[in-house]
């Protein structure tokens, strides 16, 4: 870790908690009082504050708005039993920003300023971090291009920012799930494995046209012939087959998710076994059709886990075994939330207090 490094503060003059329900929280649409911003010029990052949350000013001709240079991150933090702020895995998040960054040729952020905006951030917004069972603090890190320039170029200014929100949890119902046949999210040699904002815009229509035929989101498959499966959603996907774990191995079109990582080091800790494979629509369905398709589940940081109840494939749904019956989605999820609320040892390390 460096020296630590100069942020200045302006605080709200009134905290907005009062009026926030934590009850009954929708998912990333409440902000939190303050938010993290530093300005990247002339090689460099600067001006590194924390300031109220409020909307920003920006030229019409921001190359961001225009050509999509932008990366960004989600991860949480929680409060544990005791009343500790944890983030879970920040270090990985740091790392995978700026992976995304170098792939869309934005600077990187150094690890210890990403460190030392988010612990101050969380610092003084900590009454926003909920207590309750399956709420957090939901953290979003981005850098967008900033050059008021309209020309196809990588800009020569950046803003890194950081916003948090209080959220319950994202997926509570299982969800239906279509195999994408038509429409691709990453290629080969594409942007895939970053989590780059066009990615997600480039997403949405075939997501739209799979929930007019009444799936809630896609199991997207390779680019090429559509054989394999790639991705569920804006999630990992993961089957489990006569008691095997299985999982499309991470690669150029695949997010390396943070929540697959830890699924899967939880399932080899238990001694179970685990194939991170090419994963072909043929033999899920097949495994879906004689019944020894036990699990799939969508994994990542929103939901944790996100059982699929359904998968639909070229016209006929099938229809997997019940939640209840889920022996590992089950008892994953419980695990990682008993690590995050400090209810079980932290064995690999993965919680920031
Ligand atoms: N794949 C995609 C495309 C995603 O956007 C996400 C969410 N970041 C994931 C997988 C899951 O990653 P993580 O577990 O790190 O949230």
């Amino acid at each position: 870790m460096l020296d630590t490094l100069e942020i200045s503060v302006k605080k709200v003059e009134k905290s907005r908690i009062e009026e926030v329900d934590f009850n009954n929280i929708p998912f990333g649409r409440i902000y939190s009082d303050h938010m993290f911003i530093a300005d990247y010029k002339d090689g460099e990052w600067t001006d590194l504050r924390i300031q109220p949350y409020e909307n920003l000013s920006l030229a019409p001709a921001s190359s961001v708005i225009h050509y999509g240079q932008s990366v960004f991150e989600g991860l949480k933090a929680y409060k544990t039993k005791s009343g500790q702020t944890t983030i879970f895995r920040p270090m990985a998040n740091a790392s995978r920003l700026n992976k995304s960054a170098e792939r869309m040729c934005i600077p990187e952020v150094p690890e210890e300023l990403f460190m030392q905006a988010l612990e101050k951030l969380l610092k003084i917004d900590s009454a926003w971090i909920p207590n309750q069972n399956g709420n957090s603090l939901y953290i979003r890190p981005f850098i967008f291009a900033m050059d008021d320039y309209i020309g196809i170029k990588p800009s020569d200014t950046y803003r890194f920012m950081i916003i948090t929100c209080p959220v319950g949890s994202y997926y509570s119902e299982p969800v239906k799930v279509k195999i994408e046949s038509v429409y691709t999210r990453a290629a080969k040699g594409g942007t895939g494995f970053a989590k780059a904002a066009g990615n997600y815009a480039g997403a949405l229509y075939p997501a739209r046209l799979a929930q007019k035929q009444g799936y809630h989101q896609l199991l997207w498959t390779d680019a090429k012939q559509h054989k394999y499966i790639e991705e569920s959603g804006t999630m990992n996907i993961m089957f489990v087959i006569n008691d095997t774990l299985i999982t499309p191995e991470i690669g150029s079109t695949i997010l390396n998710g943070i929540t697959r990582n830890s699924v899967v080091t939880l399932a080899r800790d238990w001694g179970m076994q685990v194939e991170e494979r090419k994963v072909s629509v043929d033999e899920i369905i097949q495994a879906a059709k004689d019944g020894t398709l036990q699990e799939a589940f969508g994994a990542g940081t929103a939901a944790t886990i996100a059982h699929i109840k359904l998968i639909g494939h070229e016209g006929v749904d099938y229809t997997l075994p019940a939640i209840e019956e889920r022996k590992f989605s089950n008892k994953v999820l419980k695990a990682l939330d008993a690590i995050k609320s400090g209810e079980s040892e932290d064995k690999f390390g993965w919680l920031h207090m």
